[in-house]
């Protein structure tokens, strides 16, 4: 790994042209008021905030901190794939939470996904993705899962290509989250919702957020800090867990043409290349034992060697390597995301176990909606027992 050019832990999202303007807000130093503190300026907070805008709360009235930059969690270092459905696939979702709760959550995320694209077309690829098998066994496995697809009436197919077999859910997409976050945090600050970085939230109660240096009198609150949710959120600590994921991309190159997002080996591993032919490729944390359990986000030797293992000789690519990152998601017990009030007025969300593009910004978008008084049927669909 000696001789790379290499940025340090910055995800490639940054190395394109994220932002429809320079994004930079201020520290939060004052005390403001509110209707609505939004806590964590990532994909699930901004979807939030633009449903407040939307649902015509008044803009100003709109506060965003974060603890530090817009997109500098998870929601702006990820993988880049919107795939329909929760952390389990379809057929074990239905196994595991009822056949009739899974196929709403699987409706209600398509759904999300086609807002998403609507919302901003320019950092969304209508691609479709792949779940390709990594053995017969496996393969077995895709067959159920399309079945049951299938038979709801979900778009999906039998693939076989140069990439393997599996199967094929059309509807999915490829996306840039930095440029997302960045597009929605220019658009509501222009609406004039306040939002603040390097402020982080260090006290949280009902009607009045502390940040570092200041603080927000408001209504109500709404946490959505998946990665750090643990920490900001002690209530739940002992339902969650953060973990590691890590990633690596290449320059371009034209030693391998995939128009498809894919991901492999039970969902453990997956890349994608953009456009300009940069490779990108994540995954393997489940085969560096308890490493990866951790709350640091640092990328390690392990698992990115393994990455690299697998880049030259799984997909025989030689380009070089550009950047290798990391970020911390939390994991849930159940694989279904925290989505609750944990005291008056102070709404919580996170816990996406890995698969927090769609499903956040489906849960920040309900928070927008319970904060104001409307108790959104993804409470039940996530919170009631089967
Ligand atoms: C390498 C990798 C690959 C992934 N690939 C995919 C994928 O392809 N598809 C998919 O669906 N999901 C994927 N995920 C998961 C997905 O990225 C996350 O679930 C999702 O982005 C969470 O977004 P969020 O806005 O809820 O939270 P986060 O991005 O975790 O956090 C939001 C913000 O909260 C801020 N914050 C934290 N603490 C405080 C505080 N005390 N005060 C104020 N602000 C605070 C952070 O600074 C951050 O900006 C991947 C994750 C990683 C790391």
């Amino acid at each position: 790994m000696a001789n790379e050019v290499r940025a340090d832990n910055i995800p490639v999202w940054a190395a394109r042209d994220a932002a429809p303007r320079d994004v930079r807000f201020p520290r939060l130093t004052t005390t403001v008021d509110a209707d609505v503190c939004v806590i964590g300026l990532g994909g699930s907070g901004l979807a939030c905030i633009a449903e407040l805008l939307a649902s015509g709360v008044r803009a100003a009235r709109v506060v965003g901190v974060d603890a530090h930059v817009v997109g500098g969690g998870a929601a702006g270092r990820n993988g880049g794939f919107l795939l329909a459905g929760t952390a389990d696939f379809y057929h074990d979702a239905i196994a595991q939470f009822g056949h009739d709760r899974a196929r709403r959550l699987y409706a209600l995320t398509m759904d999300e996904i086609d807002r998403m694209a609507a919302e901003t077309p320019r950092a969304i690829r209508r691609t479709g993705s792949l779940r390709i098998a990594s053995s017969d066994e496996e393969l077995a496995d895709c067959e159920q899962h399309l079945e049951a697809l299938c038979r709801d009436g979900f778009p999906a197919e039998r693939y076989a290509g140069p990439e393997g077999r599996g199967l094929l859910v059309p509807t999915d997409c490829g996306f840039d989250p930095l440029r997302r976050c960045a597009t929605l945090a220019c658009r509501a600050a222009d609406a004039g919702a306040r939002l603040f970085e390097d402020s982080p939230a260090v006290g949280i109660e009902a009607g009045e957020v502390h940040t570092a240096e200041g603080r927000v009198r408001c209504e109500r609150v709404v946490i959505a800090v998946d990665g750090r949710l643990a920490d900001v959120v002690p209530a739940v600590a002992s339902r969650v867990r953060p973990v590691r994921l890590q990633m690596l991309a290449t320059a371009p190159t034209d030693e391998i043409r995939l128009t498809r997002p894919v991901y492999a080996r039970w969902g453990f591993d997956y890349w994608q290349q953009l456009e300009d032919g940069r490779l990108l490729l994540g995954g393997f944390r489940d085969m560096a034992g308890d490493e990866e359990w951790t709350d640091s986000s640092s990328p390690s030797d392990t698992v990115q060697r393994l990455l690299e293992s697998f880049l030259r000789d799984g997909l025989h690519v030689s380009a070089p390597i550009t950047h290798r990152w990391a970020a911390t998601v939390t994991y849930s017990e159940n694989g279904l995301p925290v989505f609750e009030e944990i005291a008056p007025g102070v709404i919580a969300t996170g816990a996406y176990s890995g698969t927090g593009n769609v499903m956040g910004a489906l849960c920040g978008r309900g928070a927008a909606a319970w904060s104001l008084g409307a108790r959104p049927a993804l409470v039940d669909l996530l919170t009631s027992s089967r």
